[in-house]
């Protein structure tokens, strides 16, 4: 973060999931320079405070809060967080994921289940959290950060293409469900990003940077940033 940029989110207040590293990491600071309040979300809040600090040392506002997003409790008290701490919760970017690719044939339940609640069932959760804040507040922001993945298919990722598709249908139906009561329901999907989560399937042998260069227009990975 380069300092506040605008104040086209001043007094607005923005919860990103999974913010302690990557795409969210970008995302949390992108919004604090535009002016918004963050909530910055990990499982431990010694990855989250690093980010939150880097947020308040440029002039923002931000809070680290501790949670797993598969648990419902704990979402609920993590959006609890942003109302009680912040004042508010008016953005909140469903971005903590995981992907792998595994032959389908040989996918353990138990792979298939982490991710399905990672990638789609913590999206919802989180969602219907939100939302319980930001429909009686009169409005609200939800970003589902998708994947090219959940409008085309490779093979070795039945999971996550799964969820991924699934989680733009989730986006569909709460997009319509709330516009009229003025909570925007919205999907980013990103091409290949530089982060631990490409770098880590690069070292699985997942793929290499030729499979990247072939598939993305850029010809090269996008960054965090982008
Ligand atoms: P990353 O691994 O750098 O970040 C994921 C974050 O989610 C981590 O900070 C991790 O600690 C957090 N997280 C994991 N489980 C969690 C849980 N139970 N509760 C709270 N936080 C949890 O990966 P990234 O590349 O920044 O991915 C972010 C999102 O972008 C994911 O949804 C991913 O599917 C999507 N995406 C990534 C790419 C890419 O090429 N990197 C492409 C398309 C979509």
């Amino acid at each position: 973060m380069e300092g506040r940029r605008s104040d086209s989110l001043a007094g607005r207040v923005a919860l990103v999931t999974g913010s302690s590293s990557g795409i969210g990491e970008a995302i949390a600071l992108e919004l604090a320079a535009a002016g918004a309040a963050v909530v910055v979300n990990s499982r431990s809040r010694e990855r989250a405070e690093p980010v939150a600090r880097a947020i308040e040392a440029a002039g923002g506002r931000a809070i680290a809060v501790a949670a797993d997003v598969c648990d419902p409790a704990q979402v609920a008290a993590l959006m609890r967080a942003a109302v009680d701490e912040l004042g508010a919760l008016d953005i909140l970017v469903n971005n903590a994921g995981v992907g792998f690719v595994a032959p389908s044939e040989e996918l353990a339940l138990e792979d298939w289940r982490r991710l399905i609640d990672l990638d789609l069932t913590a999206p919802f959760l989180c969602a219907q959290a939100a939302a319980r804040h930001m429909l009686g507040a009169g409005g609200g922001v939800i970003v589902n950060i998708a994947s090219a993945l959940a409008h085309t298919a490779m093979p070795g990722r039945a999971a996550y293409a799964a969820a991924k598709h699934g989680l733009i249908g989730l986006t569909k139906v709460l997009g319509i469900e709330w516009a009229d009561r003025g909570v925007r329901c919205v999907a980013v999907s990103p091409g290949y990003v530089a982060t631990e989560f490409v770098r880590e399937n690069m070292r699985r042998g997942s793929f290499d940077e030729r499979d990247i260069e072939r598939r993305t227009p850029l010809g090269r990975l996008a960054t965090p940033q982008e």
